[in-house]
């Protein structure tokens, strides 16, 4: 399944999302592979989310939801109905992430 960034349109994997994009911040591969066990809930704390801001990537509730991937232009801002539409998403499936996947895959989000 492949969802897309909602600020450059780039499509990304969501197992690349789920497995490997960790691996291109800064952590440890330790930490990462740590990271990849931790509860959903957590894998988004401020600083993983610096982690992943550093590498280029921003996240709305999950990493699923790419809002700026190390793609995207310089300075380059997100579209904003994009933004509001996997938010919607979001908040429909909550902690169903395979759903939000599909969900935004059938819509091309
Ligand atoms: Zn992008």
């Amino acid at each position: 399944m492949d969802v897309h960034c909602s600020t450059c349109g780039e499509p990304w994997d969501v197992c690349h999302l789920w497995h490997d994009a960790v691996f291109e911040t800064g952590l440890s591969p330790e930490e990462a592979e740590g990271w990849q066990c931790l509860p959903r809930s957590q894998k988004l704390s401020d600083r993983y989310r610096h982690e992943f801001r550093l590498a280029g990537w921003e996240f709305g509730g999950a990493v699923i939801n790419v809002i700026h991937c190390p793609c995207c232009p310089k300075n380059a801002e997100p579209d904003l109905e994009r933004v509001q539409a996997k938010a919607a998403l979001e908040e429909l499936l909550g902690e169903d992430e395979d759903g939000i996947a599909a969900m935004m895959e059938d819509h091309g989000l």
